[in-house]
């Protein structure tokens, strides 16, 4: 055995991950949950290969995902202990560790509800109390359809034919479960656990197939990590964008057209602050602005690629008597533009930006506030070069990227996904490709993990993560090398030689789309916006009547001076006023009343400094917007 920090370890023919912690000492023997061997995970209680690179998780791993896993995954199986006991009849189908958790489904006798599942976490808590060990067992498909068959469990006999060999039992204590692994060695790591939900769910997320009840839980190797979880779920649900939105009176959704919100002035503030620096990045990066249609005959798609498999995302529509679809994508319009006439090297690189609406026909069920739409609008670029200036684009962007992401005090990490089985082209062009990214990676300090082979037919893509105020990750933009489309489109570009040669080219959206960002945005900032992104920036709160006019005078002045700012003129006392400009988290608040004038201004900030100061120094003292 390989060890991680590349000592050898010699173990006899056959030893397992526990022989191998074994070996090295006691303690981690016992406090061994897992194997990660090449990236993936294996049980302990299986045998090692010779020669193998093994690394051992053990409970101190707290917050390693692959830890993580193998501990919500046997307090699956602890659920299913339970449930079974609780509810004598019930059916279980499966129970996955997913992210953040775990679930399991059960065909249930009666409907269960909610105030249910505190009996069921007492009962999975005796079973700890109690303590449980698993054991893995290997059996033939026969032996495992019979036991299924012998337990009136159908979803599992179902199950066993389409089981992966060799097959696998888990038992603790009486509870038996047809699985892979892999699992704890015993319950005692689970230190912390909660049943977090209950949901419908069809049996193979088959509409047609019975529907089954899934609970939802989850599991820490320590108390104090499920308190900073729940802690972080309030936190999430206090910033969440669909209720916020509306609240801030950034926009709204309708019924008259679901999934694609109706933006109001304050939102378009913001939208408008975004574009303002896509356009003027842009413009300063070398880009030129293009617009094209909205919809295309179908044939386009067809040349595109993009029918049949977004056939079923995409608009369709019928004028006289051809059929159309609405872009779901703007590659197409880009190469239509650049194969309007012949193109010289000389114009290489050529950097198209275009930013319009895109459709897309998500399902019902898919759809999630700003973060899935149906209208999608991208900051979208394609980049046409040649092979020789791949390198330097891909930096061009991600170096574009970098500087995007942290005008918003968030970190960018990055996603490369390599060659596919059925990429097209030679292993040397790929070589060169990635190399090319990943070398843009580098160069930006961006830190990445590799995909292997979820790259995309054509070429290699770079996908961009912004980590936000709660420590989510975000997917935002991708930039995503391609050789494959021009190519469809037939375009080419004439080299010095005279002759013709293809072309590459990048497409790239760093934003991802203006609707998702802006929704991450509002949860990353909780609404509380910097001041250049706030959609009211100043308000200036009259005390009296009296006092009216010269808060219009104040407002008109410092909106003179490049800043939005309003009045609040409603017959409502001064502290409520206050309140109320504190709950739209406006950054600066002036009252006016006797004792103020130009001179001198009450100024109280976001967050309740205060301060006294001549209109002048407070316009001289705003933050400047990037
Ligand atoms: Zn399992
Ligand atoms: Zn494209």
């Amino acid at each position: 055995m390989i060890l991680p920090d590349n000592s050898e370890l010699e173990l006899p023919e056959g030893a397992t991950g526990r022989d191998a912690a074994a070996a090295i000492g006691p303690k981690l023997a016992e406090q061994a949950v897992l194997v990660r061997s090449n990236g993936s995970v294996k049980d302990l209680r299986l045998p090692l290969e010779d020669g193998e690179q093994i690394q051992i998780l053990t409970t101190r791993d707290t917050d390693d995902p692959d830890a993580l896993y193998v501990l919500r995954h046997s307090s699956a199986h602890l659920l299913a202990e339970a449930v079974r006991r609780l509810y004598p009849g019930v059916k279980i189908a499966i129970g996955p560790p997913v992210e953040n958790g775990f679930y399991y489904d059960f065909d249930f006798p009666e409907p269960i509800a909610e105030e249910d599942l505190a009996p069921i976490e007492e009962e999975i808590r005796r079973e700890l109390d109690e303590g449980r060990a698993w054991e893995r067992q290997e059996v033939s498909r026969d032996e495992a359809r019979r036991r299924f068959a012998e337990e009136d469990e159908p979803y599992k006999v179902e199950l066993v034919e389409s089981a992966d060999e060799p097959i696998s039992f888990y038992t603790q204590g009486d509870f038996t479960d047809l699985c892979r692994g892999p699992h704890l060695q015993d319950s005692k790591p689970i230190k912390a656990l909660k049943l977090t939900g209950l949901a419908g769910a069809y049996w193979r997320g088959d509409e047609k197939k019975p529907q089954l009840t899934r609970i939802y839980g989850t599991a820490f190797y320590s108390q104090k990590d499920l308190d900073a979880h729940l802690e972080r779920i309030e936190e999430a649900k206090r910033r969440d964008h669909r209720k916020l939105g509306p609240q801030l009176d950034l926009f709204h959704f309708s019924e008259h057209s679901p999934a694609s919100p109706l933006w109001h002035p304050k939102g378009m503030v913001i939208w408008n602050e975004l574009e303002r620096i896509r356009r003027r990045e842009n413009l300063n990066r070398g880009y030129h602005e293009i617009r094209t249609p909205i919809i295309y005959d179908e044939k386009t798609w067809w040349t595109s690629g993009h029918f049949p498999k977004y056939e079923d995302l995409m608009f369709k529509l019928e004028v006289e008597g051809r059929p159309w679809a609405m872009k779901s994508m703007n590659c197409p319009g880009a190469m239509l533009l650049f194969g309007s006439r012949p193109r010289s090297y000389r114009e290489l690189p050529l950097r198209l930006a275009e930013a319009s609406p895109l459709h897309r026909n998500e399902l019902t069920g898919t759809l999630h506030g700003l973060l899935r739409v149906r209208i999608v609008t991208q900051d979208d670029a394609h980049i046409f070069c040649t092979e020789d200036q791949i390198q330097d684009e891909i930096a061009g962007c991600v170096d574009f990227a970098r500087y995007t992401y942290e005008l918003f005090d968030m970190t960018a990490s990055a996603e490369l996904s390599t060659r596919p089985d059925n990429k097209i082209g030679t292993d040397e062009q790929w070589d060169r490709n990635e190399a090319a990214l990943e070398r843009a990676l580098a160069l930006n300090e961006i830190p990445y993990t590799i995909a292997p082979g979820e790259g995309a037919f054509y070429g290699p893509k770079i996908d961009l993560f912004m980590d936000d105020a709660l420590g989510r990750k975000w997917q935002m933009g991708t930039i995503q090398l391609d050789s494959q489309m021009p190519s469809r489109f037939g375009l080419k570009y004439v080299g010095p030689d005279n002759a013709e040669h293809d072309l590459y080219v990048v497409h790239r959206a760093l934003y991802g789309s203006f609707e998702r960002f802006i929704g991450i945005l509002i949860e990353h900032y909780a609404g509380d916006f910097p001041f250049w992104l706030a959609p009211v920036q100043v308000r200036v709160l009259p005390v009296g009547d009296e006092h009216r006019a010269a808060a219009d005078g104040i407002a008109e002045k410092l909106k003179e001076a490049g800043v939005r700012a309003e009045a609040d003129e409603r017959d409502e006392t001064v502290g409520k006023r206050i309140r109320d400009a504190e709950v739209e988290k406006i950054p600066y608040v002036i009252v006016y009343g006797d004792r103020e004038s130009e001179e001198s201004l009450a100024v109280r900030e976001r967050g309740g400094a205060q301060s006294t100061q001549s209109l002048g120094s407070f316009i001289a003292g705003l933050p400047s917007a990037p």
